[in-house]
């Protein structure tokens, strides 16, 4: 049976239509799927209980649930969240002092190869409907205002997935959670993490979306990205800087680059000089974030005194760095390390049971 997320308001309106009822009903509907993330039919209360009957027989509400709930001893939740058709993807609640940011996946698996990274490892399975998406922010405030007294303040596409490779999804969602009809989020608390595909980020650019945008660099180095993030060749880096000065042009935010140090991969004077003359083409800052090892050798050896240089060097060079503690790594909630190993099984295929 058909979702009834799938259908856009004037779907709704001519479904409404189609059963002799009134258009209205379909803004009323509407409003308890995508404002009130309500999951059944049967709370709908404005609604007669034969529209409500009615509308249980023509469609379903696919939640998500929660499979699994892991708690960091700082505060950190993880949460593996069984999909309709029983695959798996991660969404990550991380709370400060002040705020708390919702990691929110965008596709199951991921297609691309980042050597580092642990939801590489996974073959991409699909990409996350709208209302998937939205679930998880969702369920994310939920969590907040249960654990933490207050609602969600922060939103990144972190989480498993290249949400540029779910353009369309992705974009709809953001839609969905800061429009006045939907979660009226501000999109300036929302950041767009991507691995770089020009194309895309240009197309972002022109949404008119207001949300941030936040760029995996981990090298300034054209051969050495390519080493650790293999399908970056097809994209070198002077398209990815022009596609962000675009960006810049069209939205006045500053890119923000995350980028990881590893012993003995990009610890040199030549990477950090690298970096400087890349950041200073476009308005950014960067953000060191502490890598998660994910036992995979190579990137496993920190060079917290090349840390200490790229930071040094920066800051004289008069960008701004922020060093990214990393967070919930004891329940391998930090970055990179999203990769169902709770579950691995369900997650690499055999699912749909
Ligand atoms: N595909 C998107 C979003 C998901 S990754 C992207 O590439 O931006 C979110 C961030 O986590 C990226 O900056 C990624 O480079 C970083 N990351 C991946 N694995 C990591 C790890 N093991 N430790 C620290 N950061 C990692």
């Amino acid at each position: 049976m058909k979702d009834i997320r799938t259908l856009s308001l004037e779907d709704l309106k001519e479904y409404f239509t189609q059963i002799g009822d009134k258009p209205f009903r379909a803004k009323q509907v509407y409003d308890w799927l995508w404002s009130k993330n309500l999951h059944s039919f049967e709370e709908m209360t404005n609604l007669s209980k034969n529209l409500r009957e009615n509308l249980s027989k023509d469609f379903v509400i696919n939640p998500i649930a929660v499979d699994t709930l892991q708690k960091s001893s700082d505060g950190t939740i993880k949460n593996g969240v069984k999909l309709h058709d029983g695959l798996l993807v991660e969404s990550v609640l991380i709370p400060t002092e002040t705020r708390t940011t919702a990691c929110v996946s965008s596709q199951v698996g991921c297609s691309l190869n980042c050597e580092f990274c642990a939801t590489a490892k996974l073959k991409r399975m699909r990409n996350l409907e709208v209302a998937e998406i939205i679930d998880q922010v969702a369920l994310i405030d939920k969590q907040s205002r249960l654990y933490f007294g207050r609602p969600l303040s922060n939103i990144v596409f972190m989480g498993m997935g290249e949400p540029m490779m779910n353009y369309k999804n992705v974009v709809e969602s953001i839609r969905k959670i800061t429009s006045p009809e939907g979660l009226g989020m501000s999109p300036r608390r929302i950041t767009v993490s991507t691995s770089g595909i020009p194309k895309m980020m240009k197309m972002l650019a022109d949404e008119n979306l207001k949300v941030k945008l936040a760029l995996s660099l981990h090298s300034a180095i054209e051969h050495k990205r390519n080493d650790i993030m293999p399908f970056s060749s097809k994209f070198p880096l002077t398209e990815i800087m022009d596609a962000l000065q675009y960006w810049y042009r069209q939205t006045s935010s500053p890119i923000t680059f995350e980028y990881c140090v590893w012993g003995g991969i990009n610890d040199t004077d030549e990477d950090i000089k690298a970096l400087i003359k890349y950041c200073r083409q476009v308005p950014s800052k960067v953000n060191l974030i502490q890598y998660n090892p994910i036992g995979e050798g190579k990137y496993d050896h920190r060079n917290i005194e090349a840390e200490e240089r790229y930071v040094h060097e920066l800051e004289k060079a008069g960008i701004t760095i922020v060093v990214r503690r990393s967070r919930g790594g004891d329940i391998d909630a930090a970055c990179g390390q999203l990769a169902n190993t709770h579950s691995r099984k369900e997650a690499t295929g055999v699912a749909g049971t």
